[in-house]
């Protein structure tokens, strides 16, 4: 059943007249599914930088937040690892300044917890005009993007269905720990999973009202995961 919180987030973004969730909606959308996603606040400006911080826990990460802007990094967009304010003030500036910001709509900045470190995975789904909503999961960064070591089923996907999926990734070995990294939790990502592709889980219940989404990156570690990006494409 889709609850209140979860109306209010899809319809008041079609009200708004978007396409897509912006982060920060996108992320409480996960979280309303039980999904971990860092602390956050937004501020609209460099004013806000003070008030916005105060209860996160250093250090933090700031984000630009724009509907014209889609791969946040590329545009300069994304600053890891701040320990202070005054941190976060100059990241912000920066972004101002960057050619690839100045212009768009910016709709504020982003300031989140670090999650812990661990393997980067993404999490996504998107939606068969024939079959209905998909789930997929695949190793970030060139492991997607370049070896498309990745796995998918229909939705809703069971336990035993997220467990295959993690198991058929060629990479599977590099989440076990291989070549002296930490091991990621099996468990935490197919909880993400089965929240995300399962019988009760987003996709299914937005099936009709969201036509992609996409986790990237979902941080593990050998206890957690952390999904730090997440958009939704409305429709
Ligand atoms: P985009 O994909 O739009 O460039 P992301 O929000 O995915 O922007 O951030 C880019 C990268 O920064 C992520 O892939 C991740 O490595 C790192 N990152 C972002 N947010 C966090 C966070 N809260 N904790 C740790 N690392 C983060
Ligand atoms: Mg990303």
């Amino acid at each position: 059943m889709i609850t209140n919180q979860e109306d209010t987030i899809v319809s008041k973004a079609r009200r708004a007249g978007r396409n897509a969730l912006d982060e920060n909606a996108g992320k409480q959308l996960l979280a309303s599914y039980g999904i971990r996603v860092p602390q956050s606040r937004v501020a609209k400006g460099l004013a806000d930088v003070d008030a916005v911080m105060n209860g996160l826990q250093l250090p933090v990460v700031v984000k630009v937040m724009s509907p014209d802007i889609l791969h946040k990094s590329d545009a300069g967009g994304v600053k890891v690892n701040l320990q202070s304010a005054a941190e976060v003030k100059s990241a912000i500036e920066g972004m101002l300044n960057a050619p690839k910001i100045k212009g768009a709509r910016i709709e504020g900045f982003l300031v989140e917890e670090m999650a812990p470190a661990g393997h980067e995975l993404v999490i996504g789904g998107l939606r068969d005009p024939q079959f209905g909503p998909l789930v997929m999961v695949g190793l970030g960064g060139i492991f997607v993007e370049i070896l498309k070591d990745v796995s998918f089923r229909l939705c809703p996907i069971a336990r035993i269905d997220a467990e295959e999926m993690l198991a058929e990734l060629k990479g599977v070995a590099i989440l076990k720990g291989a070549r002296g990294s930490k091991p990621a939790s099996q468990e935490a990502i197919i909880d993400v999973l089965l929240k995300v592709g399962g019988e009760n889980g987003l996709l299914m219940q937005h099936a009709a009202d969201i036509s992609e989404a996409d986790i990237n990156p979902l941080i593990v570690s050998d206890t957690a995961a952390v999904a730090v990006d997440a958009r939704f494409i409305l429709g």
